[in-house]
């Protein structure tokens, strides 16, 4: 990719403007806006490429700014990109491996600049280079997780595999729902590896770019062998290997195979691994027994929902952030909206500082259901909210859905519960359990056997047809 400046568009005066002239007009509004260290590190880099009638084009050479930008920045950029063009652009931030390259490779050639030095979390360019390679995204630290009863297990233990890899919790299985910080708390240790041990080669893959991996080793030709050693020196020449999303290589015998061997092979060595996944190694179908018992020799630790007063904490860190005054009032609306994914709070929350700040709207509640789209049918569920209607389905009370009485109508409500719990939820099986105070075995069996009978049983399918339906009115 090539990295040259488009000059050249017309503005909504319709004179010409250099493309140059328009970002420095924007970077000088920019400067006012953020911290000089965010600004020196992160925006002055970034090259201008073309902008037209719809989007204003960035180039960067790093590849967590584009994340970091867009998550913590994106208001400002918007502001200062139309008080330079006069239009509502979009603005887009693009990794560009040219530029990251040059950055390495002046990174190598001359020591940084004592200003440069200490910009955000004491980066060096050893440790910036090593980020590059190791995948990890800037945003992922341990100082940006907020801990709560939720994730506290699972924080304490990526802190104690962080400062001593390789020998406590090895490997380390991190599960729970998806958003929930499994991927921010295993790319946190990363982070807190090559900042303090750089000495360490950490990797962070995702299992599909593993699956990748071996397909591409395995693929047939002259160059096969070749491609495997490739392949296998890659993942076993690192000291931290932080496998995400692990579930996805159940049922594909070679890379499950390619996983137990490199495994293998780590651990022997005292190398430290990292798992997470959306469900216990048990609980992922079709995985192999060596590999499930393989999982699960280090330490287990879940994440769950998250309660309101941590996700109000969330929201009040990315506002601390984005340097935007949010109303507590809003903060409030929108964890209480947003209850079981984080990733969609965050986006929820983007969303409306982003269109609240380039349209100059005032952050009332009112204007926050408009921007997004909110419909009173599409609040989150709650376990609670699930046991009380399928209570008043059955005429029981929540009470007796929650206790362990057998009588078959309870029973069947019990079961009723915990299945649309998971399946409504998405929240782990151990949740579910913690919620009804029962054992895991009990709750795999209730999901599984409605999950069953709602295929021959056509009044069980109809009676949890009229509990969604309520559930969502
Ligand atoms: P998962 O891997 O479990 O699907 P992620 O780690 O991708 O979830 O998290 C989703 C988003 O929520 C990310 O932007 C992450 O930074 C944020 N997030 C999750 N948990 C926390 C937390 N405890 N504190 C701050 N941010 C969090
Ligand atoms: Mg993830």
């Amino acid at each position: 990719m090539t990295t040259q400046w488009v000059c050249c568009n017309i503005n909504s005066m319709g004179q010409e403007k250099n493309i140059a002239e328009v970002w420095n007009n924007a970077l000088q509004d920019l400067q006012k806006q953020v911290s000089d260290s965010t600004f020196s590190t992160w925006i002055l880099p970034l090259e201008p490429q073309y902008f037209d009638e719809n989007c204003f084009v960035l180039h960067t050479g790093q590849a967590f700014a584009v994340n970091l930008l867009r998550n913590n920045h994106y208001p400002e950029m918007l502001k200062a990109v139309k008080h330079a063009t006069g239009k509502n652009l979009e603005v887009k931030i693009i990794f560009d491996e040219e530029l990251a390259k040059k950055i390495s490779k002046k990174a190598k050639n001359k020591p940084a600049a004592p200003e440069e030095a200490d910009i955000q979390s004491k980066l060096n360019y050893d440790s910036l280079t090593q980020m590059q390679s190791s995948n990890l995204n800037l945003k992922y630290k341990f100082e940006n997780f907020v801990v709560g009863s939720n994730n506290k297990l699972a924080y304490v233990a990526a802190q104690t595999v962080a400062k001593n890899p390789g020998t406590k919790y090895n490997p380390l299985y991190i599960y729970g729902g998806p958003g929930l910080g499994k991927t921010h708390l295993m790319q946190a240790i990363g982070h807190y590896i090559i900042k303090n041990r750089t000495d360490l080669k950490v990797l962070f893959i995702t299992a599909e770019e593993f699956v990748n991996d071996v397909v591409n080793a395995l693929a047939r030709g002259d160059e096969k062998t070749k491609k495997m050693n490739k392949f296998r020196k890659k993942y076993r020449e690192v000291d931290i290997l932080l496998i995400d999303d692990i579930q996805f290589i159940a049922g594909k015998a070679r890379t499950e195979e390619e996983v137990f061997n490199t495994f293998n092979t780590l651990h022997g060595a005292g190398k430290q691994i990292v798992v997470t996944s959306d469900r216990t190694p048990k609980e992922i179908p079709s995985l192999s027994e060596r590999l499930v018992s393989r999982f699960e020799w280090g330490l287990m630790a879940d994440i769950q929902v998250p309660d309101i007063e941590t996700r109000m904490a969330i929201l009040h860190n990315l506002a601390r952030d984005t340097n935007i005054e949010v109303p507590n009032n809003i903060i409030e609306f929108l964890a209480a909206t947003y209850a079981n994914n984080i990733r969609e709070l965050e986006g929820a929350f983007n969303r409306v500082t982003a269109y609240a700040s380039i349209n100059e709207m005032p952050l009332t509640i009112e204007n926050v259901k408009k921007i997004i789209n909110y419909n009173e049918k599409e609040k989150s569920y709650t376990f609670d909210g699930i046991v009380d209607e399928v209570a008043s389905y059955y005429n029981i009370s929540t009470k007796e859905i929650k206790g362990s009485g057998r009588n078959a109508k309870v029973s069947e409500a019990r079961q009723v519960s915990i299945y649309l719990c998971r399946e409504l939820t998405k929240q782990s099986f151990p949740a579910i359990g913690e919620f009804f105070e029962k054992k895991h075995t009990t709750i795999l069996y209730s999901y599984d056997k409605i999950k069953e009978d709602i295929v021959i049983n056509k009044s069980l399918a109809h009676s949890i047809e009229c509990i969604i339906n309520q559930i969502c009115k």
